[in-house]
């Protein structure tokens, strides 16, 4: 598994999975692997602003749960920095 940030994550290594989302978020997602929360929202980041100019009903549903989403991702960051 290589994360996105180009970390190599060897077999049955540390890998953030991000479960439970929902249908419309399944798809941007797919089967990326994350090393750590901060790969996760940078993910999350950038596509808010692929989608963002997308600009399509379909695309600002995905755009409302994403940043839904982002903003969890951000909390538990903090609470992990924040220790
Ligand atoms: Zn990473």
């Amino acid at each position: 598994m290589r994360c996105r940030c180009g970390t190599h994550v060897p077999a049955g290594g540390e890998v953030i999975e991000i479960t439970g989302l929902p249908k419309s978020l399944e798809d941007v997602f797919g089967d990326i692997a994350f090393c750590s929360p901060k790969c996760v929202r940078a993910f999350c980041l950038e596509s808010l602003e692929t989608l963002d100019s997308i600009d399509t009903p379909h695309a600002r549903g995905i755009v409302s749960d994403l940043h839904e989403l982002t903003m969890e991702v951000a909390t538990t960051l903090v609470s992990i920095l924040g220790g």
